[in-house]
Order: C-alpha cells, then sequence, then structure tokens
C-alpha cells in the first residue's frame, strides 16, 4: 500500500510530495526489499538543494517466504499494545518471527540479519560481548554484514561523532547460539510481536 504524502525540507523549507509504504509485503513487491536493505525507503533527496531527508512513518514489513513481520511504530506504545493484543488471536502466523522495532534504521537491521539467515536474538548476544569485551559500555551496535570465506560478522557503532565498524568471528556467534540451545527460556520469551533489542536482552543476562 503507497500513500503520497508532503515533506518539508530541513535545509530549504521546500515542500515535496514524497511517497511512503503503509504495508511492504516484498513478495508481492520484490523491489522493496532492497530498498528496505539500502535504506532508499527512508530518505528523500531535495530536488531543490540536494540535501538527503529522513522520511519517518509507521510501517509493516512482510515477508511471506521468509514468514517475518517486523513493525515500524516509532515508539506508539498504543499501536504496540494493539499489535501484540491482535497478534495473540492469530494462528497463521505458527511459525512466523514477529518484531517490533522502533525506528526504519531497527528495522533495516532486522531484515539484513533474516536475509542473512541469522538469529537476531543471537545477534543481540553477540553484540552485548563484543561491546563488553571492548569497553564501550553503553553503545548501540548494529549488524551490519556477514561476509568473507570465514563468515566474518562486522558491527557498527557510533563513536565520537563517527561511525565504528568492528568484526566478530562466526565463532562468536556459535558461541551465542549455544547459549541459546541452553536456555531455551529466552526464545520462548521471543513470541508474538517482541521488541528484540539490547534492553530486552539485558532482562536475560542480570
Ligand atoms: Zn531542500
Amino acid at each position: 500500500m503507497e500513500n503520497e504524502t508532503t515533506a518539508i525540507c530541513r535545509q530549504c523549507g521546500l515542500k515535496h510530495g514524497v511517497r511512503l509504504y503503509e504495508r511492504i509485503n516484498v513478495r508481492e513487491a520484490p523491489e522493496l526489499k532492497s530498498e528496505v536493505l539500502d535504506g532508499r525507503l527512508f530518505v528523500w533527496e531535495c530536488p531543490q538543494c540536494g540535501t538527503l531527508n529522513l522520511l519517518r512513518y509507521k510501517t509493516l514489513y512482510h515477508d511471506p517466504d521468509a514468514r517475518l513481520m517486523v513493525w515500524l511504530t516509532l515508539g506508539d506504545e498504543a499501536l504496540e499494545a494493539q499489535i501484540q493484543a491482535g497478534s495473540a488471536h492469530l494462528e497463521d502466523l505458527d511459525g512466523y518471527t514477529l518484531r517490533l522495532v522502533r525506528e526504519s534504521g531497527d528495522l533495516i537491521e532486522k531484515v539484513k540479519i533474516f536475509e542473512a539467515g541469522l538469529d537476531d536474538i543471537a545477534i543481540e548476544m553477540c553484540k552485548y560481548v563484543t561491546a563488553r569485551e571492548m569497553g564501550l559500555g553503553e553503545v548501540s551496535m548494529k549488524f551490519l554484514k556477514i561476509d568473507g570465506a570465514d563468515s566474518e560478522i562486522t558491527l557498527s557503532y557510533p563513536s565520537n561523532g563517527q561511525m565504528q565498524m568492528v568484526e566478530i568471528g562466526f565463532n562468536t556467534y556459535e558461541d551465542c547460539c549455544g547459549i541459546l540451545l541452553r536456555n531455551p527460556s529466552i526464545k520462548e520469551k521471543a513470541t508474538g510481536f517482541v521488541r528484540v533489542d539490547s534492553q530486552w536482552l539485558s532482562a536475560f543476562l542480570a
């Protein structure tokens, strides 16, 4: 479902028509998956001054083939309560991974993780372990990519206003998957629409 709205350029104030999506179904519109992955769906370029502006909107990302639904809520708690209440009765969502995210960057990250065939809870655990090992404290890390012959995982994080990257070995990820296997209650908690992030994970690490 595509909509038009008017956005205002943060640099020059130009009012411009932009498209946004209330629903993103990547089986019906496969081209939207790459537009989510590279972030194009959430920015617009001002035709007058060339500034890239962020486009914030709520949307439901649905990949029926991957059995994945991610609700981008912008932190709207009333909407999140409504989503969680509704999903309790949807038996046809069996086998689905259901997630809530606050910002478009979080949605992009989730899609990257699941496209790579990885488990987002294990990735959250990798971030936690890596931030601790590096002595970074409270830092917002994001999964960026997995590549190379050894399937190295790259995480990004902000430091002094710059984006930094750190590579971790695939064995770290496997270790985290092992911890999850030995502690099945963590995954059981991730049923229904859940926001799986560092805060969510911290409840199990106390
Ligand atoms: Zn402009």
